[in-house]
């Protein structure tokens, strides 16, 4: 099963995916990860990508798909993936359809996750995570149960993005309403295209997304 997220940041793309990657065991492919990953190495990629990523804007498309191209033919990626913040743009759903129908593959589903984009800026300031193991935190909204120790691994490193600060946040909407917005109808075209209340607790978010899977699979 091959899985799509789409929704501006903060929607909880990241939360679902890593959820949907336990339950169904496929990758969970984060492009934002990918990309910060190069930026602690320092390598080419990285350097391209660091001032633009601080900035809010989008990386040009051709460096994103040829690293996507390099990822989905991985052997992890056999039983299917979740892509998290890919497609971002027109042209990079475009390269996704090649890609794909060369691999002899398809996307099963894009998965909308609609929210009221006045919360977000609040949802993403707030926001960390465990250095140690990746569990996600949030100030206001989900705070480990021993403040300063993770609940998962017991780590006391946690971290937050720098594009996560509210100036950076609202260029990184605006990059989303311009550029990954008007993506949506490509999906829903194909019939693929299911929207999820992306403001329901995440549990409630969770079993939107399981029934809207099932639609998929039983249409497909
Ligand atoms: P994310 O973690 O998905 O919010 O991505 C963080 C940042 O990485 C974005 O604000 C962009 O600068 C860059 N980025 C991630 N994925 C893409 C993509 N598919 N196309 C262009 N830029 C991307």
């Amino acid at each position: 099963m091959n899985l799509i997220f789409l929704g501006p940041p903060g929607a909880g793309k990241g939360t679902q995916a890593k959820r949907l990657e336990r339950l169904h065991r496929i990758v969970q492919i984060s492009t934002g990860d990918m990309l910060r990953a190069e930026v602690a190495a320092g390598s080419e990629i990285g350097q391209q990508a660091k001032a633009m990523m601080t900035s809010g804007e989008l990386v040009p498309d051709h460096v994103l798909v040829a690293m996507l191209g390099r990822r989905v033919r991985q052997d992890d990626c056999a039983n299917g993936f979740i892509l998290d913040g890919f497609p971002r743009t027109v042209g990079q759903a475009a390269a996704l359809d090649a890609m794909l129908h060369e691999l002899g593959l398809k996307v099963d589903a894009a998965l909308a996750l609609d929210v009221d984009e006045a919360m977000l800026a609040d949802r993403i300031a707030g926001r960390y995570t465990c250095a140690q193991c990746g569990a996600g935190y949030h100030d206001s909204f989900r705070q480990p149960s021993v403040v300063g120790v993770c609940d998962v691994c017991g780590s006391h490193d946690f971290i937050r993005r720098a594009d996560d600060r509210r100036e950076t946040v609202t260029a990184r909407l605006e990059a989303y309403r311009r550029e990954t917005a008007p993506i949506l109808p490509h999906y829903d075209r194909q019939g693929l295209l299911f929207h999820i209340d992306g403001m329901a607790t995440i549990d409630a978010v969770s079993r939107q997304i399981d029934a809207a899977l099932q639609r998929a699979v039983t249409t497909s």
